[in-house]
């Protein structure tokens, strides 16, 4: 037998550090790279992770956990600078991940152009956003033969998640940033329901205990409140997306119940964070009971009533730090330059002025030197200016503290832990708190916190040596060879025999066990067809021996219409037909729930039922089954953006009469009165309502981008000729002169900040 493939996992940023989050996974010839992040204290090359000792062409999948910057800024890089592109390589992050994704790296990259070192341009910037696939939580994605994941909330900020990885059967779960506490506004991280063989988790706090939320948020807003008493100003510097809306919900309540500090204005000094809070709208649905449930009853929680915008005049800071007390939340969150740099500068010398440091703020940057209460401070231009400011330290960072995530590393039962994203002191004093815990316990687990480069080689419990005895064992066997026998286990060791020497060897004789697996059935026959064709390719059809309706999948699994409203299931039980039959009766009981799931009609004006034939008598069965694919995915991408979508097959037996429509398939989305139609054939948008026909263009030019095996003809068999490059496109323009064509196809908020972006470009020039 071959020897034992080990895991191989190398840190290129974040490893016994904070920023540049960058870790490779390699195993049986796969590669998984895992967030792709800059490093905040440093610029230009020295900012990213180590990436020249990778070669990126061999990379199968970049997983993005979050939009922070330590995690996903260093991706425009690596796709258009490095040998990614000639690799097979996807791109993957969730869907308002992607969204916000796009309105951090524009300013970025505004912020990085001006200077000498910029990484990227504007344009690889858009190539780079182009190529993102947005995926959703708790969907199973196959990147290649082998190798598959299913995202996971991880709190932290809208749209942060966990990744379980699958390569080979080998489960690894990276964490990214977690939090495990829920807030105002997010959810709090899952245990996903599988256990891992390995945990890559976050270290940030190391051992430390946070305060928790309620006292937090106590004492935050009386700190706050005490410095407005005193006359002075506050400044907290935030980056402008994800803890923001935080602070921005804590304040906004804390001000609705003070009516005294209704004249104290609250500044929220973020062009950018102005333009996500589309994206926060449209992602209501993700975020926790409380939020959702306010949304319901017509309250929005992020429309603030005590939250106003600064001027979008040059100066606004001077203006604002003369005037009389308020509070500024500004950005960049660690203060190397920028809004927040500015107003630290004129409000440092008061001491009556208040900072308040809400993030976790990283080594090398100014917002954690000045955490020491300095005596001076040296200003951008050179000065040394007194340090008067009083300077306080409440974190709202959304990471977990040292119970939360001892208690979720021992609850995810990994054999190997590896410690990242953490400084070395606090990495260093979480791995002996752990390793003496499972000690005391005489648990066998690994805790690792590997140093940037420093490759570790895991290999597991499991794998097992078996000896070929037998008839197996007669003929001679070359490298490669693959024997296939029974495998008979008996005090730890292996024994690999042929069925029918089972009895000679061990005493045991083979038998058949069939199972049979009964579930109901709330959709059609030709539903559950279309969605097994759409998993495993063609399935048989026909009739068992009494007579039942039956669909054979894989050769192996019978799927049978028992009766009108139920599906039995069944196959000889092995480990693989298990396997498969698990897969079919998670897919069946999924087709109702799933948010994919195609209405299938065959005539547009009337439901198909159960036992009704559903046949295209001239289409080749594989050529169908296949465009059957391309059109389930093409739904599950309208579907993700506009929710359900009817899928219209033309009626083969009607004549198509007047109404053209009738003649091809259409997928059909609706989104409150407005209809529109998709044509399969041309891939052509019809609506009457022409909002809604721009934003379904946007999802379809995506989907066909995104899913390239989209860009083929759908109907292959259908008479009209599908016109070269995706027909979505018909507005010629520049790419500087049409958003529609930035690369990003995302269409969520994109309408709804069309206006601001052009008012912006303006302020900026
Ligand atoms: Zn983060
Ligand atoms: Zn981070």
């Amino acid at each position: 037998m071959a020897d034992t493939p080990t895991l191989s996992v190398t840190m290129l940023g974040a490893g016994q550090e904070v920023g540049r989050s960058c870790c490779v996974l390699q195993y049986r010839g796969r590669t998984i790279v895992c967030d792709t992040g800059v490093h905040p204290a440093y610029s230009g090359m020295a900012s990213l992770p180590f990436i020249d000792e990778l070669d990126w062409s061999t990379v199968d999948a970049i997983l993005i956990t979050h939009f922070h910057l330590d995690h996903a800024a260093a991706l425009t890089y690596i796709t258009e600078k490095t040998n990614f592109r000639d690799g097979k390589g996807k791109v993957y992050m969730t869907h308002p991940t992607k969204a916000v994704h796009k309105f951090m790296m524009q300013d970025y990259v505004r912020m990085s152009s001006s200077s000498s070192d910029a990484l990227f341009s504007p344009l690889d910037m858009t190539m780079s956003l182009a190529s993102i696939i947005p995926v959703s939580a708790h969907q199973l994605i196959t990147v290649c033969p082998g190798v598959s994941f299913t995202p996971y909330h991880a709190g932290h900020v809208l749209g942060a998640c966990m990744f379980l990885i699958d390569i080979y059967g080998l489960k690894i779960l990276y964490t990214g940033d977690y939090s495990r506490e829920e807030d105002r506004h997010l959810v709090k991280a899952e245990l996903p329901p599988i256990r891992p063989d390995v945990l890559i988790v976050e270290s940030t706090f190391g051992v430390h205990t946070l305060e928790g939320r309620e006292e937090k948020e106590a004492r935050f807003t009386n700190l706050v409140h005490s410095i407005i008493r005193r006359n002075g100003h506050v400044l907290l510097p935030t980056f402008a997306l994800g803890r923001a809306q935080e602070l921005l919900l804590i304040l906004d309540d804390y001000w609705r119940k003070h009516p005294d500090l209704h004249s104290v204005p609250i500044y929220y000094a973020s062009s950018l964070a102005r333009k996500c809070m589309a994206v926060y709208q449209t992602y209501i649905h993700t975020m926790n009971s409380s939020i959702r449930s306010r949304f319901a009853k017509r309250d929005n929680p992020f429309v603030f009533k005590h939250i106003s915008n600064v001027p979008h005049t040059r100066g606004w800071e001077k203006k604002i730090a003369e005037g009389p007390p308020c509070v500024v939340l500004a950005s960049p969150g660690f203060m190397q330059s920028g809004p927040s740099r500015e107003l630290f500068e004129l409000w440092c010398p008061d001491s009556r002025n208040g900072l308040i440091i809400t993030g976790y703020s990283i080594e090398g940057t100014p917002a954690r030197d000045i955490m020491t209460e300095p005596e001076d401070f040296v200003t951008l231009k050179g000065a040394t200016i007194p340090r008067k400011i009083s300077v306080d330290d409440i974190s709202f960072s959304a990471h977990v503290d040292y119970s939360q995530n001892s208690e979720f590393i021992e609850a995810v039962k990994a054999q190997h832990v590896i410690l990242v994203h953490g400084e070395q002191a606090a990495m260093g004093r979480l791995r002996s708190a752990m390793t003496s815990r499972y000690k005391e316990r005489d648990e066998d687990v690994k805790i690792h916190a590997p140093r940037n480069l420093e490759t570790l080689h895991l290999s597991f419990r499991g794998e097992r040596v078996a000896k070929a005895i037998g008839t197996l064992a007669d003929k001679p066997v070359k490298t490669n060879d693959i024997l296939s026998g029974l495998l008979v286990a008996k005090d730890y060791s292996y024994t690999l025999l042929h069925p029918r020497d089972l009895k000679d060897f061990a005493g045991l004789t083979t038998a058949t066990v069939t199972q049979t697996q009964r579930i109901v059935l709330g959709v059609g026959w030709s539903l559950v067809k279309w969605h097994l064709e759409g998993m495993y390719g063609s399935v048989e059809e026909g009739l068992d021996n009494d007579g039942v309706p039956t669909m054979r999948v894989m050769g192996v699994l019978d799927v049978k219409l028992t009766a009108e409203h139920e599906l039995t299931l069944e196959w000889e039980s092995s480990s693989s037909n298990d396997m498969i039959a698990d897969s079919t009766l998670a897919l069946i009981t999924g087709i109702d729930k799933s948010p994919a799931s195609v209405k299938l009609t065959t005539h547009p004006h009337s439901h198909s039922h159960s036992g009704e034939e559903h046949s295209h008598p001239h289409a080749d069965p594989e050529i169908e089954s296949s465009s059957n694919l391309r059109i389930q995915r093409l739904a599950m991408f309208l579907e993700a953006h506009f929710g359900e979508v009817e899928l219209h097959m033309p009626d083969p037996s009607e004549e198509p009469e007047q109404g053209e429509s009738d003649s091809e398939p259409l997928l059909l989305v609706h989104l409150d009165e407005a209809e529109a139609q998709i044509s399969l054939i041309s891939l052509t948008v019809h609506s009457s309502n022409e909002a809604l026909k721009r934003r379904v263009e946007a999802v379809l030019d995506m989907a066909v981008t995104t899913v390239s095996s989209l860009a083929e003809s759908f109907m292959s068999t259908a008479p009209v000729v599908v016109e070269d490059g995706p027909p979505a496109k018909d507005k010629s323009s520049t790419p500087a002169a049409d958003e529609n064509h930035d690369g990003n196809k995302s269409p969520e908020a994109e309408e709804a900040v069309a206006d601001e972006d052009a008012q912006m470009a303006k302020s900026e020039e």
